[in-house]
């Protein structure tokens, strides 16, 4: 089996506010240490890779900070998530460094500037101010996982789902060692949304389509926000933000991105 790779690091200090704390549906209760590890367990031991990657988080978090990401529950959740576990070993060394990489299948693991852009999106839904946490979060496009274990901090439940089964695969294993209880992958197409998770208070895609699905509108909750990249009429990807309110649909179109293709079936 394939190794790891691994840095002689810890996972960042348990944060109350950032961590879930209770399942919904269930009388579980999940603390902080619970969800995510002080030494995630199954991990091998530092193979001298030659970098603390605490360190090279925090450098990564300051760069976010200066790139106008200044919400703190994002920053945290940010720290906490290991990228260099999701990468292959030969580009660990760039884990940390904000941009997109490979991760097989043609699949890219999104930069840490466009993940936390689009969460802190999330997270300034008018309808989800005063919930403290995200209650579900459906994520298309789960790729190696590393977004869905960043959801996990700022979310009760993380549903994500896949359409190619070798990177569905590769996010289970990501996540494994970690003990996510709160993050549910699916293997599926996320064009039809995941209806038995429904309605979520968030969605958030990984790929871009021509249009966003209806699917993804009607499974969303009333109060809830989601945040894709989208075609726009110049033929251009750019971010929409939907909000769904009592009054009906909110659309604003953001900046321009750069996401690999939402493609419809399973592979
Ligand atoms: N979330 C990842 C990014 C993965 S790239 C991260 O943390 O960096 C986007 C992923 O969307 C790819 O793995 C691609 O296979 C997947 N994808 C594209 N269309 C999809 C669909 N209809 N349903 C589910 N996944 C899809």
């Amino acid at each position: 089996m394939k190794q790891r790779p691994s840095f002689p690091a810890r996972l960042d200090s348990d944060n109350p506010q950032a961590a879930p704390k209770t399942l919904l549906g269930a009388t579980r209760v999940v603390t902080a240490q619970s969800s995510v590890r002080s030494k995630p367990a199954g991990m091998a031991s530092p193979t001298g890779v030659g970098l603390d990657s605490s360190t090279v988080r925090a450098r990564m978090l300051q760069k976010l900070a200066s790139q106008g990401i200044d919400d703190a529950v994002v920053l945290e959740a940010m720290g906490r998530v290991e990228r260099h576990r999701f990468v292959d070993s030969a580009l660990v060394n760039q884990a940390y460094e904000d941009t997109s990489l490979p991760i097989g299948l043609g699949q890219t693991i999104s930069k840490p500037n466009v993940v936390a852009r689009m969460i802190a999106l999330l997270r300034q839904a008018p309808g989800l101010q005063g919930e403290g946490m995200m209650r579900r979060v459906l994520e298309i496009g789960t790729g190696c996982g590393y977004q869905a274990a960043v959801l996990s901090c700022v979310a009760r439940e993380v549903y994500s789902i896949e359409r190619l089964r070798g990177l569905h695969d590769k996010a289970r294993e990501n996540i494994r060692p970690m003990r996510l209880p709160n993050v549910h992958l699916i293997f599926g197409d996320g064009m039809l949304g995941f209806a038995q998770g429904a309605p979520y208070s968030a969605i958030i895609s990984a790929a871009g389509g021509e249009n966003v699905p209806q699917a993804w509108i009607d499974q969303l909750a009333v109060g809830g926000r989601l945040v894709a990249p989208t075609h726009t009429s110049s033929g251009q990807q750019a971010l929409v933000v939907i909000d769904k309110t009592p009054q009906g649909l909110q659309q604003s179109l953001l900046e321009a991105v750069n996401f690999v293709p939402l493609k419809s079936g399973i592979a």
